[in-house]
């Protein structure tokens, strides 16, 4: 399907699942925007190579997902927001009664906020331009939970609570919003975490992956950044225009479970 003349914004897309969907919305035809706190050459020179690989035009933003006013603001610079994925976000494990206020806010704000904000301020784009897609990456923590993740847990079921609502509130109109929950995935973050567990528990690099990482992915393969933006593509398709309210998990059967 073409996505051509569409512009998407894609939170925390320098790195991983966002970059990943980015490159997938970007094939698909629609003008990217990538986003992150970040204001470095290479950030934007990964735009520069979406557009180049792609003939779109893809552009980087700086801006603060822990922030309301730069979540809207992003939007706001953007100028048209016809897909919003929300996708910025970060990870902290540790019991609750020793977790750092810093941090449970940092991903309240991060992974849970930022999607209030950029999708009030996105609304009223896709409103008027007729059409619109909100995308919300949550996570196979968005619908059950673990241990020592209780701020991921906590702004993972509130993502997908918010998707549910956003999706009454749009439902007599051509907008639909879902979330994507993904098992564990592949990524620069989930990599670098690998090498500690081999020596933690004396294991090799697949058994880590297999008894640690995958225990509880029954597919014992990782989802891919691929496999994701295909599956943005699709709830962006017109078969995809009944789909809202919803979460569509893309983890190897971890909620079957
Ligand atoms: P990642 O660390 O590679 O990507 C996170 C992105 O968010 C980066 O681009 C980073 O720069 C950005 N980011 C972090 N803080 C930000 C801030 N304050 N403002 C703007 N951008 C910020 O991790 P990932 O694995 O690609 O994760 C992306 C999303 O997918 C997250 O919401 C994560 O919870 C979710 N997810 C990941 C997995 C997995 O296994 N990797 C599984 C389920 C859900």
């Amino acid at each position: 399907m073409s996505l051509s003349g569409k512009t998407a914004i894609i939170t925390g897309s320098n790195s991983g699942i966002g970059l990943g969907v980015a490159r997938e919305l970007a094939k698909a035809g629609a003008n990217v925007v990538l986003n992150s706190f970040t204001d470095r050459d290479e950030d934007h020179a990964l735009a520069e190579e979406i557009s180049k690989e792609t003939d779109t035009k893809a552009r980087y933003i700086k801006a603060d997902m822990s922030k309301g006013d730069e979540c809207r603001a992003l939007v706001e610079q953007a100028g048209a927001c016809d897909i919003l994925v929300n996708n910025a976000g970060i990870q902290h494990v540790s019991p609750i009664d020793q977790f750092p206020v810093e941090k449970w806010d940092a991903i309240i704000a991060i992974n849970m906020n930022s999607a209030f904000h950029t999708t009030a301020a996105a609304l009223p784009m896709m409103r008027s331009a007729g059409w619109g897609r909100v995308i919300n990456i949550a996570s196979a923590h968005g619908l059950t939970a673990s241990p020592y993740k209780a701020a991921y847990v906590a702004a993972k079921h509130g993502v997908v609570g918010m998707t549910k609502t956003v999706a009454l509130e749009t439902a007599q109109e051509p907008i639909t919003c879902n979330a994507i929950c993904p098992g564990y995935v592949l990524t620069p973050l989930v990599e670098a975490q690998i090498p500690d567990t081999m020596k933690e528990y004396n294991m090799s690099r697949e058994d880590v992956v297999k008894n640690i990482l995958l225990e509880r992915q029954p597919s014992k393969e990782f989802a891919t950044v691929e496999q994701l933006g295909g599956t943005a593509i699709f709830l962006c398709s017109d078969a995809a225009a009944q789909i809202t309210g919803t979460t569509i998990s893309v983890d190897g059967g971890w909620t079957a479970l």
